[in-house]
């Protein structure tokens, strides 16, 4: 069975983009309340007596956004100072980027991803469902920044959606040439908006890679920090290409992660709504830390059943409950 240690920790739901295949603008989606959201007390309670005693050692903070939260680099500071800590990452929008890279790095992060869906300013602020003024250039100038200040391997998320940013395959893959960056292609989820997904669909990495392939060639590579993507490079570039195919492939078996999100609930597999536990009731209640601990325990005896059986069906009505901002992409 494989080891699950990799926890997936939602610190915020809100975000301050709506991209159109996560939170798009016509779902009503109401915010969390803050007391409905977890402590910093709380968190760090879960895992340092539940998450580290059952072998967790890596974590990634996500969102919502995450550098929406006030205590963001107070919570990498305490984070990174565990001691059975041996990976922290983040990931972002990049918008708030610019004033807060270097706080982050100097707390002890030192790998950061960041979602960037389009080159071209109107294409972005669609995607991000931006109407005021172009918020490309201040998220780009983040990137930069993260990219200054020292975040190695920089990692670009990309989501593909089929007539809307597919024509930018190839520059957005141009960008690991020059750079030590790492872009991620990213297979579209019918999580968060069906309908779009219902009328575009998805375009499967096998299909953007061959468009990669066809202008400068492929080679196999390997990344620091790898999730379960296949990682190749452009022929002497500087940076590496990832694909996360987990429409067109069934990676369960390289499985090594569970997501808790900022209302506390523990989802043990991203595709599948089933067995969700509720950890900040549990705590709010003053449930004993062993019996919680035991529970979540329990949870990961049962995770590969989960995510084999029900992977495909694992929704209630044929549509998910939750959005990506509301798991912890
Ligand atoms: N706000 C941060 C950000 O934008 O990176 C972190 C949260 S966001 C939910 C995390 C990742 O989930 C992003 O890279 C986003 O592209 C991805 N995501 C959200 N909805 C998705 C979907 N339906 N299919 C594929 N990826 C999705």
């Amino acid at each position: 069975m494989n080891k699950v240690d990799y926890l997936r920790i939602s610190l915020i739901d809100k975000c301050n983009f709506r991209c159109q295949y996560c939170m798009p603008e016509e779902d009503e989606l109401s915010d969390l309340l803050s007391s409905e959201i977890l402590t910093q007390i709380e968190l760090l309670t879960l895992l340092k007596k539940v998450f580290i005693p059952l072998g967790f050692s890596k974590f990634r903070l996500t969102g919502g956004e995450p550098l929406l939260r006030l205590d963001i680099v107070d919570i990498v500071r305490q984070i990174s100072n565990i001691p059975e800590t041996e990976d922290l990452s983040l990931t972002t929008n990049a918008y708030l980027l610019e004033e807060k890279a270097s706080h982050l790095f100097e707390a002890g992060l030192h790998r950061i991803n960041i979602s960037l869906d389009s080159l071209h300013p109107k294409t972005f602020d669609r995607i991000i469902g931006n109407k005021s003024k172009s918020r490309w250039q201040k998220t780009w100038n983040g990137i930069q920044k993260a990219y200054d200040v020292g975040f190695n391997p920089l990692k670009l998320n990309v989501v593909i959606i089929p007539g809307v940013n597919d024509n930018e395959i190839l520059d957005l893959a141009s960008l690991t040439i020059e750079r030590n960056w790492h872009v991620r292609f990213i297979e579209f989820m019918p999580i968060g908006n069906a309908e779009l997904f219902g009328k575009k669909a998805w375009i499967d990495s096998e299909d953007i890679r061959q468009r990669i392939k066809a202008k400068w060639g492929l080679e196999d590579s390997f990344i620091r920090g790898n999730g379960p993507g296949d990682i190749f490079k452009i022929p002497s570039a500087k940076g590496t290409l990832g694909f996360i195919s987990q429409m067109s492939e069934c990676f369960c078996d390289r499985c090594n992660r569970v997501r808790l999100s900022a209302d506390g609930w523990l989802r043990p597999c991203l595709l599948n709504e089933t067995g969700q536990i509720d950890l900040k009731t549990a705590l709010r209640q003053g449930e004993k830390i062993e019996i919680i601990r035991q529970k979540v325990a329990d949870l990961l005896l049962i995770k590969p059943d989960i995510n084999f059986k029900q992977r495909d069906s694992g929704t209630q009505n044929d549509s998910y409950q939750r959005t990506m901002s509301q798991i912890g992409g």
